[in-house]
């Protein structure tokens, strides 16, 4: 069976860097907010190139922390895309605000900018831009939009780590970005993690503060904050990793064009990369109207698949009872995409395997 994604093989090649970081931490005798996690703030910042990084507890609390520190709360609207991961939308609905979608465009899988202007009311308050299945949205038309209407722009960057629309990294293209390091994520933990990546100083200081109970001074607090913060040993974890993402996402970024070359003309669409963009393919999304069979055929065939997501966030149990605008592009997306294995691991013949056998499929 050729897993769809298998994180031993993922980590096996940092497995010595790794132990040597766990023993440092142990060896310290220091657990929490420590050296680690500052030296991990400051070289993912620098690779993320912006001047801030804030590590916090999960991508979710990332995206959740800025949505608060920018006083976006009750009563407050925030544009999410239709076809996301549910983090997303929760993240809003956690600050008591309301999610707004606005459809993907179906080919690049990102929110198409050109529907955001329908989607504003006097109480819209940011925009939240996923740069899905690490294709970095459409950014430029997304601030133009935002700065025209004083709207906050927040990356989910979740999927991104190093992706780049034109020149400049995910994570440095809005007002802040949210960042998972959960395992499977391009630069994944050995557990959760998450970071918020911003050039607002100001922005910064405040999830600081908040990640950590509210307090700047130790048993001092002065607002109501939380608990979310990056242990010390999954800060060593990713500086381990952090040196390799680039080698790994290029890994990616050739299996991808592996996949893209071999679906040409055929009966399964690959996702379209518009011009400007780099993505870190954190997941490789193709499209067939019977995508149910051929999920079950590769399965058969021994090639481990998965969906991303098979059911759009406004349908889900957790959303089911507010009224929403007719959704058709999440409902298509829902039921006809296909993720195949990605990963840096991957050979040329591994790639070609699962392309037999998506071609044996329309045989
Ligand atoms: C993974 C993910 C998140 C949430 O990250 P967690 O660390 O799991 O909380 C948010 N948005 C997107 C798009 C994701 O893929």
């Amino acid at each position: 069976m050729m897993d769809f994604l298998n994180l031993k093989r993922v980590n096996a090649p940092h497995a010595d860097a790794i132990a040597t970081g766990i023993a440092r931490v142990l060896d310290s005798g220091w657990y929490v907010l420590g050296k680690e996690c500052d030296a991990f703030e400051a070289e993912f910042a620098a690779y993320c190139e912006v001047d801030h990084c804030v590590s916090v507890a999960n991508g979710l609390d990332a995206l959740h922390l800025i949505l608060r520190a920018y006083g976006i709360g009750v009563g407050d609207e925030v544009i999410v895309p239709s076809h996301t991961f549910i983090a997303t939308w929760l993240a809003v609905s956690h600050v008591g605000a309301t999610p707004v979608p606005v459809e993907a465009d179906a080919e690049t899988f990102t929110l198409n900018a050109s529907l955001i202007e329908a989607a504003i009311t006097p109480r819209t308050r940011a925009i939240m831009p996923v740069h899905l299945y690490g294709q970095p949205a459409e950014m430029d038309a997304i601030n133009a939009i935002a700065a025209a209407r004083g709207l906050r722009v927040i990356e989910d960057a979740a999927q991104a780590h190093g992706a780049r629309y034109h020149g400049k990294r995910a994570g440095s293209l809005g007002d802040a970005a949210g960042f998972s390091f959960y395992p499977g994520k391009n630069l994944g933990a050995l557990g959760d993690g998450g970071a918020i990546t911003t050039n607002d100083a100001a922005l910064a200081a405040t999830v600081r503060e908040l990640r950590n109970y509210g307090s700047k001074v130790k048993y001092q607090h002065d607002v109501a904050g939380v608990n979310s913060r990056l242990d010390e040993i999954q800060a060593a974890v990713l500086r381990a990793k952090l040196p390799h993402l680039d080698a790994e996402n290029a890994a990616r970024a050739a299996v991808a064009a592996q996949y893209i070359d071999a679906f040409r003309g055929s009966c399964v669409a690959a996702p379209v990369v518009p011009a400007g963009t780099e993505p870190v393919w954190h997941l490789f999304v193709v499209r067939c109207p019977e995508r149910d069979g051929l999920q079950a055929h590769l399965n058969q065939r021994q090639i481990g698949t998965m969906l991303h997501y098979p059911r759009a966030c406004h349908l889900q149990g957790a959303y089911a009872s507010e009224h929403w605008p007719p959704l058709p592009v999440a409902e298509r997306l829902q039921s006809e995409i296909l993720s195949l294995p990605i990963a840096p691991y991957m050979t040329t013949g591994d790639v070609q395997a699962v392309v037999d056998a998506v071609r044996s499929f329309y045989e």
